[in-house]
């Protein structure tokens, strides 16, 4: 059994004071809290241990480039690669997917090749595609989703042919919660070309396993920062021998074996896509928040944020005048929703006067936005230290706002 209440203790912001108040922090989707583990890893490395890495041969130097690349090592086992020259350190997804665009899309893609992503993706999963499109004359084309804001499956097969290169997607969808039988898409693509498959992994490292081998992706993104790690890091995995056949990304430090002005020969994988002094602090403390996932069971984990999402829907569907926009059967712990009569903004502005965090925009989902016919939705995004009670106090001032305004 999970306890809550152990896990609460072990966030030291869930107790900390903003302006004389408790903060209910629910706004997990744009970032999650830190365990005392990471925050202490950061201050250790800052405090007592700054080096930098993989240069120098003193002790410091030592101490920093093996704390480094043992976060390397656990992120092999926390998303099951096959080797550490798989992982790649980024600055997160959104640079994970650009770096794939510009090695392997610029590399690759040609001329009225065809690029598949779907109308759930973030914007980082959607411009640097069209950026690639822009380059090269290939052309994007887009999974439609229902009503619910589930993915059109069956429209999938039609999307794919021999022109399809690139097929992009997430596993779930940071605007309305959705979960996508990735696994399952994977096989539909596999049997109708050879097409490789990028996964957008970001809202879902925190909240399920995530096995590349078992999915069968090409390519993965996530970022530290959604599975209780530090802002600024992140990783893109791809396959070894599609890595190795990718030209660098960035040029400069790091990635390179020799240099001369004549020719310059570059470093082996994973460094050959690293280049310049990396993010060593928050990438240290990532592998206590790795840590800290695997002490959890993801499966309890799952069932606890899902019934949270369950209790608050039905807490909102009781109380009337909300509009839930994003129903999907499978849904990770975001709820998404409108109020007649007030917009999304003023929706946040008045949860924060209650002292609840909520996010508010478009979830840089523009498109998704319009197609589900709303220009902004509310959204409240819980994670395993959130509560039921936090939860009843969310309902209380939702009632409060449409008694005021509604
Ligand atoms: N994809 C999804 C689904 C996301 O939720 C986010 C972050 N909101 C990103 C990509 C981009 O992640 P980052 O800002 O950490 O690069």
């Amino acid at each position: 059994m999970i306890n809550i209440q152990k896990i609460r203790e072990d966030f030291p912001q869930i107790s900390a004071k903003t302006d004389g108040h408790e903060i209910i922090y629910f706004d997990n989707a744009a970032t999650t809290l830190k365990p005392k583990s990471v925050i202490e890893a950061m201050d250790t490395y800052n405090s007592k241990e700054t080096a930098n890495v993989h240069r120098g041969i003193h002790t410091l130097s030592e101490i920093s480039t093996f704390k480094y690349e043992d976060t390397r090592d656990q992120l092999v086992k926390f998303i099951n690669a096959k080797a550490r020259e798989e992982i790649i350190f980024t600055k997160g997804t959104t640079e994970s997917i650009n770096l794939l665009a510009y090695t392997y899309g610029v590399q690759n893609i040609k001329k009225d090749d065809e690029i598949l992503i779907s109308y759930l993706e973030h914007h980082s999963n959607i411009v640097p595609w069209q950026i690639l499109c822009e380059k090269t004359g290939a052309i994007l084309k887009v999974i439609p989703v229902n009503d619910k804001g589930e993915l059109e499956i069956e429209e999938i097969p039609k999307l794919l042919s021999s022109k399809t290169k690139i097929v992009s997607f997430n596993y779930v969808s940071n605007a309305l919660g959705t979960v996508n039988p990735v696994k399952d898409i994977i096989k539909t693509i596999r049997n109708k070309c050879k097409a490789i498959v990028h996964i957008d992994a970001a809202q879902a490292s925190g909240h399920m396993k995530i096995d590349v081998q078992d999915l069968d992706c090409d390519f993965l993104s996530l970022s530290a920062h959604k599975m209780f790690g530090p802002t600024g890091i992140g990783l893109l995995y791809g396959r070894e021998a599609l890595l190795q056949a990718m030209p660098p990304f960035l040029g400069g430090g790091d990635m390179i074996d020799t240099v001369s002005f004549e020719k310059t020969t570059y470093n082996k994988l994973p460094y050959k896509f690293e280049a310049g002094t990396p993010n060593i602090s928050s990438t240290i403390a990532w592998a206590k928040s790795i840590e800290y996932i695997n002490s959890l069971d993801f499966d309890e984990v799952y069932k606890y944020e899902n019934e949270l999402l369950d209790y608050a829907t039905q807490k909102m569907i009781e109380l009337g005048g909300i509009n839930i926009i994003g129903t999907a059967k499978e849904k990770a712990s975001v709820i998404s929703f409108t109020m007649d009569g007030l917009h999304p903004h003023d929706i946040a502005s008045m949860m924060n006067k209650y002292h609840i965090a909520i996010r508010t925009g478009h979830h840089c989902t523009q498109p998704l936005m319009k197609r589900m016919n709303v220009p902004a939705t509310a959204r409240a995004s819980f994670s395993i230290y959130n509560t039921k009670e936090e939860i009843d106090r969310f309902i209380d001032a939702l009632k409060s706002i449409k008694d005021i305004f509604c």
